[in-house]
């Protein structure tokens, strides 16, 4: 453990947008310095709202919330000196080159002369961009102007680095490619990398601790493998030919032998048990008696997925969908603080 002050430690922060929205509804929130952490929940779960606070873009209703041991509300200025942030939306200059980005960048922060060109060549070197970097952002690929995006965030050294959604709108390779590329970069000595995601694969590969956020706060939070650890046995899904009356399917397969954690979710019923193969005849018995019909069944080792289950008492892919439909009914004007 380590014996510097967390990289970040968040206290009971709510905020409420017009219209009556809850974005964050107690969130506390401890990261370790020098690791990378993250925040993984379904879109519209809280987690840009919670980085737009740690990084002073948006004030908390209430709440309390230091960063690089710097208060978010009394000294934003210090905030965010020590941190980088990779937002969602770019926010390099399409016209300019790459190179050019990054000097602005490095002169923004107060850097100088060779120091500010020495580190543009190193980043420009570090992200696979030394031949693009005479070259206009504009005809970049997508995987290039995400690197650039993340090189522009290290400019300064950051204690701690944001990266928003990281890989959202990258095609399959290049976010393997990203993927590599932070895991790199957490080798970096000290920095601590906090990284929001609604991909289950994402937080499982990359981040040494992951809090799971729903509805505006933290649901559970420790290791990927922890977190399915604490699942014990096998999950079995089952998908019904029509929806069910829940409670019935819940009181027909609970007590089955080996059986527990009896989740109903409209047509998609899911267990857990100690041998999932062995489980399967007794549970689509018992299912077939409550007058409930199963169409397919599968047996799965403990995910990610499992564990929002278990926590959140839905399924990751569901909350996307249900969260998905509210979002136009918002009024975009709202604004961010
Ligand atoms: P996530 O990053 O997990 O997708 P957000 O923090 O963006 O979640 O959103 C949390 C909730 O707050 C959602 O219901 C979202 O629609 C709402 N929200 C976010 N930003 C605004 C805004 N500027 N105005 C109104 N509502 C907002």
């Amino acid at each position: 453990m380590s014996t510097r002050a967390p990289a970040v430690a968040a206290r009971d922060l709510i905020k409420t947008y017009p219209g009556d929205v809850t974005a964050l509804a107690g969130m506390d929130l401890t990261i370790e310095a020098g690791t990378v952490f993250g925040l993984l929940g379904p879109n519209g779960a809280g987690k840009s709202t919670t980085v737009k606070i740690l990084t002073t873009l948006a004030r908390p209703d209430s709440g309390t919330a230091t960063v690089a041991g710097h208060d978010v509300l009394r000294h934003p200025d210090r905030v965010r000196r020590a941190i980088g942030v990779v937002a969602q939306k770019s926010g390099a200059d399409p016209v300019a080159t790459g190179r050019e980005n990054l000097l602005l960048q490095g002169r923004l922060y107060g850097m100088r002369g060779a120091a500010v060109r020495h580190r543009t060549d190193e980043l420009l070197a570090r992200f696979d961009l030394a031949d693009a970097g005479n070259r206009q952002v504009k005809g970049y690929s997508g995987g290039m102007q995400r690197r650039l995006d993340v090189a522009l965030g290290l400019v300064h050294r950051p204690e701690v680095l944001f990266l928003d959604e990281p890989t959202t709108g990258l095609d399959p390779e290049a976010r393997t490619a990203m993927w590599d590329e932070i895991a790199r970069l957490a080798g970096d000595e000290g920095l601590t990398i906090v990284l929001t995601t609604h991909y289950l694969e994402e937080a499982d590969r990359l981040a040494e601790r992951i809090a799971i956020v729903d509805r505006g706060r933290i649901v559970v939070e420790g290791t990927p493998d922890e977190l399915k650890g604490e699942l014990r046995g096998d999950a079995v899904h089952m998908e019904l030919r029509a929806e069910g009356d829940t409670g019935t399917i819940t009181a027909a397969l609970t007590g089955l032998p080996g059986v527990h954690e009896v989740a109903v979710d409209g047509r998609r019923v899911s267990v857990r048990a100690g041998d999932g193969a062995a489980a399967v005849p007794l549970l689509l018995a018992a299912l077939e008696r409550a007058g409930a019909a199963v169409a397919a069944a599968t047996v799965a080792r403990p995910s990610l997925d499992d564990v929002y289950l278990r926590y959140a008492g839905r399924r990751f892919a569901e909350a996307e969908a249900t969260d998905a439909r509210h979002i136009p009914a918002l009024t975009p004007a709202g604004g961010a603080r």
